[in-house]
């Protein structure tokens, strides 16, 4: 661990860091107070670790995994009832019932299998999470994603075909190239698209993707630490 093993010692004070680095980025690109949200990655740590988190004010989380997630939030959403929690990891179909029960917001919605999954739910009567769809920016064939020639095409289906409500995109740029050319690509994917929530940059980029019109980053180790 980068904190050398202080387990929870510094989460507060690195969270208010990230926060006044998210409020300089947007005041410096002229974009409204609160104009991005920080969502705050929490897999891997333990409920204590998030304690901390949660005790000095942040209510917005992201998890990676279904599992975790499940085993670790029922009780510290029953103490912290307006948490809001948003699933960023691939998502298998055969978890899409437990995952709308357990999130607000699913940021990874990268294939036709999973809309179909997902709307099965809807039809079932599940209250949907927000959707945004996984775009993959750097046609990485090992990265999941749509590819952005196909968004649009895949964007129709969501809608007409299954009746699902889109209300993003998110991206995980490749890790050898330098991230703003993927911030930019999303965000004009998105506006023209029409949707209004843009999902992009983590610990070592968040800035660069408020620059460029983040409305949600997603920061786990500038927080928590390394995993
Ligand atoms: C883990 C993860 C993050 C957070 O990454 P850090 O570099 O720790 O900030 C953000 N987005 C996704 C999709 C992740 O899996």
């Amino acid at each position: 661990m980068s904190d050398g093993g202080q387990g929870v010692n510094g989460i507060a004070e690195r969270l208010s860091g990230v926060r006044r680095e998210i409020a300089r980025a947007l005041a410096d690109s002229g974009r409204p107070a609160g104009a991005a949200q920080l969502v705050c990655v929490s897999k891997t740590f333990p409920a204590e670790a998030v304690r901390v988190a949660l005790e000095a004010g942040q209510r917005v989380f992201g998890e990676n995994y279904v599992q975790e997630a499940k085993a670790k939030w029922p009780a510290l959403r029953a103490e912290f009832p307006d948490v809001e929690l948003h699933m960023i990891g691939p998502l298998q179909s055969n978890k899409a019932r437990e995952a709308v029960a357990l999130f607000d917001v699913i940021h990874s919605l990268d294939r036709p299998s999973l809309a179909a999954a997902l709307a099965a739910e809807a039809r079932r009567g599940a209250a949907m999470p927000r959707l945004l769809v996984q775009v993959n920016t750097g046609e990485e064939p090992q990265k999941a994603g749509i590819a952005p020639a196909h968004l649009a095409g895949f964007l129709a289906e969501c809608r007409e075909i299954h009746g699902l409500a889109i209300a993003g995109l998110m991206c995980i740029p490749p890790a050898d190239e330098p991230p703003s050319p993927h911030f930019a690509l999303l965000a004009k994917l998105a506006a023209a698209s029409g949707l209004s929530l843009v999902s992009m940059g983590m610990s070592a980029d968040f800035e660069q993707a408020i620059m460029l019109g983040a409305t949600h980053v997603r920061v786990g180790s500038a927080i928590f630490g390394a995993r």
